[in-house]
């Protein structure tokens, strides 16, 4: 069985532990958040009485395998300033993750030299000290421009040597042009041989806006993109089953009835 969710919102009253309330609500077994806003610097520390109120909430849920995504602001290729902003945004996040006792922070890669957003990314795992969780996992993109990680090889290289992960996108890996569409079998065991499914807990199964091979990064909800039924195969991989499977279109209530409705189908056909 995989487990799977949404990525919820954390600006209500409650912040994160507002998150775990609508998971349970909603039933999800697994789900996403930002730990603070995804397209500003600026952070703001976890309260004690959120923290606390999170962690009962999540523990009474029987653990809930929760993952925080970094800041889209985060480019650890980049030199200078933007460099070092971007390493403490992501050892923030780091940071937050393990105070919340959570199992997976994900980051894009960003644009540039390989060896330093490798560098980077070891950078704010030794800041945030680190110890038995998160783990950080680095997700591959639909590339274009300057973008790195839209090619499994690379993920390799950044993860060789680290205790780090790979988080696989859906959507991001058929716009970098791997074929879900036609062979999802094939894709995932390609995605088996280069990077090692050991080292890929987290999927993002969204399906895409954008054409095969278009470096467009636009996700679909299920069955409305370019991939339609071909991802039902990825949910019921048997490869895949214990994995954590998020997904990251925009929300509302009859969207994510929907949603749940289409991927409840596909693990219960037979
Ligand atoms: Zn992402
Ligand atoms: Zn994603």
């Amino acid at each position: 069985m995989i487990r799977y969710g949404f990525h919820l919102s954390i600006a209500g009253k409650k912040g994160v532990a507002g998150a775990v309330e609508e998971a349970l609500s909603l039933e999800l077994s697994a789900f996403q958040i930002f730990a603070k806003s995804p397209r500003s610097w600026r952070t703001r520390p976890l309260s004690p009485r959120e923290v606390e109120e999170f962690r009962a909430l999540r523990e009474n849920a029987g653990g809930l395998p929760g993952v925080v995504h970094a800041s889209y602001l985060v480019n650890l290729g980049a030199a200078g300033e933007l460099w070092e902003k971007s390493v403490m945004s992501l050892a923030d996040d780091l940071e937050k993750a393990q105070i919340l006792g959570l199992e997976y922070v994900v980051v894009h890669p960003g644009s540039g030299p390989l060896e330093r957003v490798k560098e980077g990314a070891l950078k704010a795992f030794r800041l945030a000290g680190v110890r038995k969780k998160p783990r950080l996992l680095l997700e591959n993109t639909a590339g274009g421009g300057e973008k790195v990680g839209s090619r499994l090889e690379e993920l390799a290289f950044l993860l060789e040597d680290t205790p780090f992960g790979a988080c696989f996108d859906t959507c991001h890996a058929f716009s970098a042009g791997y074929p879900l569409h036609h062979d999802p079998k094939g894709v995932i065991g390609e995605l088996d041989r280069v990077v090692g499914l050991e080292r890929v807990p987290v999927i993002h199964l969204n399906d895409s806006v954008g054409g095969f091979g278009s470096h467009i990064d636009h996700h679909a909800h299920l069955l409305q993109g370019q991939m339609g039924e071909a991802l039902k195969a990825v949910v019921r991989d048997a490869r895949l089953q214990g994995k954590v499977f998020i997904l990251e279109t925009p929300r509302g209530p009859e969207e994510d009835a929907r949603n749940l409705q289409i991927l409840k189908a596909w693990l219960e056909a037979s």
